[in-house]
């Protein structure tokens, strides 16, 4: 579904992304873990194309993609993604969110959206709000308004950027919970976080990385209970 082939990123003169070489394939829940600033959501940024690389290759469906000969929008479409802050309209209801991207991006009619969009918030949990506006949610309800929001143009692969780091403990449990069902359905994703709980249990493949680069990968239950390198061991030690 992704492979990345020695992925380079600067910022001036700052080395964010060095050599990263990367697989998702299709189905697959792959976790990326790492201490801030190790370059996780400039990898993530990368692979949605917001941020566009210095040299490597992305490689989407099959498809080595490049901004000179891509319309990275419609690339966007298949590449769905989630952040940290759920930035939904303040302005519309749940459902307008939902349904603003297909209708104005896609050009879906207005009454399909909106079948589509209502049968995705119910998938989410929130059935019961579709008419409400963000100002009267939860910020794990937001959260799961903005997985809708992702969701409703069909991409093929999600992309999370610490999707729960903002909300309060509480709610952090509703939202992993929406994401493991997503997975769990044979959603492609990838996610960053700092719930190892999640990463254990959901992922297929967990992704460590440190100052720009992967260190190892590996099943969860050996980065887990066994990693092989002493950066990964170190950086388990604290954070569990
Ligand atoms: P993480 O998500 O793992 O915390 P980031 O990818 O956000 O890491 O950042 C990696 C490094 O790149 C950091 O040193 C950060 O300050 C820097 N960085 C990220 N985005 C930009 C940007 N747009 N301009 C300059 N530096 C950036
Ligand atoms: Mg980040």
């Amino acid at each position: 579904m992704i492979r990345v082939e020695k992925l380079n990123k600067s910022f001036g003169d700052l080395h964010v992304l060095k050599d990263i070489d990367l697989k998702v394939n299709e189905s697959d829940v792959v976790v990326l873990i790492g201490a801030s600033g190790s370059g996780k959501s400039t990898l993530l940024r990368c692979l949605n194309f917001l941020e566009i690389k210095n040299s490597g290759n992305i490689i989407i469906e099959g498809e080595q993609i490049e901004k000179e000969t891509h319309n990275l929008n419609k690339v966007r479409e298949r590449v769905g993604m989630v952040f940290q802050h759920f930035n939904l309209f303040p302005h519309k209801t749940v459902l307008e969110n939902v349904i603003e991207a297909p209708v104005q991006v896609k050009k879906m009619r207005q009454s399909e959206a909106e079948e589509i969009g209502k049968e995705l918030l119910n998938k989410v949990g929130l059935g019961d709000k579709n008419n409400e506006y963000p100002s009267k949610l939860s910020g794990g309800q937001k959260q799961r308004v903005a997985i809708a929001r992702a969701l409703a143009m069909n991409p093929d692969v999600m992309l999370f950027d610490e999707p729960t780091s903002a909300l309060d403990p509480e709610l952090v449990g509703e939202v992993l919970a929406t994401m493991k069902e997503l997975g769990e359905e044979g959603m492609t994703m990838v996610v960053v976080t700092h719930e190892m709980g999640f990463a254990r249990e959901v992922g297929d493949w967990v992704v460590y990385m440190h100052d720009g680069k992967i260190v190892e990968t590996g099943k969860p239950s050996d980065i887990f209970d066994n990693p092989k390198e002493e950066r990964t061991q170190a950086f388990l030690n604290s954070v569990l």
